[in-house]
């Protein structure tokens, strides 16, 4: 064993049977903002063999406060978080697979890819329950454990859902709040994010070095300000008749209906369009097709901006584009008609 991993491997709980484990799994992490990136730097870090990682958003100065890998360079850039993760990831362990995907989880990305892949965990470092939804069908469907991670203002909370053994979210569906603050109404103090993803990360490694008896098994919830902790057991919540986990399954999350999907972002006065059938642009066409009428202020591999004011129109290579400058979805609709049809 190499003296990287010297002081995990000291720890009774890894050993040198559960580095060895470590190195031989694959880790899929949705998400590469706060929590998917303080998550990813514990879990390459740790010595994880592979790991996949996968956002659909560009860096932005706001996300510098808690968004652990990423730097003014990056923002500067508008480097996709998935691409600039990785680069990052890469210096920091060299001996990882480290894969990226800048694109939009949606319900045929995780057909595609847990069909083809194998994964040994999910990790959520998502910050919307849509897309949890559709995590917590799909790791139903490939039996995979997953990470389930939320946090906002100075709080937040973790639970590990196994297939076959745990409740999973559609259980939970009552019991976990799924509105309320976003960290765009109440704000968001970075330790809260640190201890999310630590929360997270700990039974990701318990998971994945066999150390079953020690999971937690519980919602982990804590404030960080309001000095207030707690560990509900939620094991009794499991429903025999569960949509997504119970005896017939149909995993409704993962047939939602294809269409031409609208998305506020959080914090950024921005509209993400995602539409139905394109999964591909050709950017340098759109180059020559905006450069009469409107500023290009990006252009790299993976998005062309253009503003054209008071709009800024994000399009990426996969197909979605961001309208920045709207206030509503409405706006953002006249404004993507405009230049795409
Ligand atoms: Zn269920």
């Amino acid at each position: 064993m190499t003296e990287r991993y010297s002081r995990q491997v000291l720890f009774p709980g890894i050993g040198k049977n559960g580095q060895e484990a470590l190195r031989n799994k694959h880790v899929l992490i949705i998400g590469a903002g706060a929590l998917g990136a303080a998550n990813a730097e514990m879990i390459v870090r740790a010595g994880v063999g592979r790991i996949t990682i996968i956002d659909r958003d560009y860096v932005d100065f706001s996300n510098l406060q808690r968004q652990n890998l990423y730097t003014e360079q990056d923002a500067i850039d508008r480097i996709p978080k998935a691409d600039a993760a990785r680069k990052r990831l890469l210096s920091i362990n060299s001996d990882i697979i480290i894969d990226s995907l800048t694109l939009d989880a949606d319900a045929d990305f995780f057909e595609r890819f847990l069909s083809r892949e194998v994964v040994d965990l999910i990790i959520d470092g998502t910050d919307n329950f849509d897309i949890r939804f559709i995590i917590n069908d799909a790791a139903q469907k490939y039996e995979i454990p997953w990470v389930y991670g939320a946090c906002v203002a100075s709080g937040g909370l973790s639970l590990l859902i196994i297939p076959g053994k745990t409740p999973c979210l559609h259980c939970l569906m009552d019991t976990i709040p799924q509105a309320g603050a976003t960290c765009d109404t109440a704000g968001i103090i970075s330790p809260a994010v640190q201890m999310t993803a630590s929360a997270q990360t700990a039974e990701a490694l318990k998971w994945l070095t066999g150390n079953a008896d020690a999971l937690r098994g519980t919602v982990f919830s804590f404030d960080l300000w309001t000095n207030q902790f707690s560990s509900v057991d939620v094991a009794r919540l499991q429903k025999p008749d569960c949509p997504s986990c119970g005896a017939n399954p149909v995993y409704p999350f993962l047939s939602y209906e294809r269409s031409t999907k609208f998305a506020v972002l959080c914090g950024r006065d921005t509209v993400q369009i995602r539409p139905a059938g394109i999964d591909r642009r050709d950017l340098h066409l759109l180059f020559e097709n905006v450069k009469k009428n409107a500023d290009v202020t990006h252009q790299n591999a993976f998005l062309l901006s253009f503003k054209n004011d008071p709009y800024t129109v994000t399009a990426f290579k996969d197909g979605r584009v961001f309208i920045q400058g709207v206030s509503s979805v409405e706006e953002s609709k006249k404004v993507y008609y405009r230049y795409f049809q």
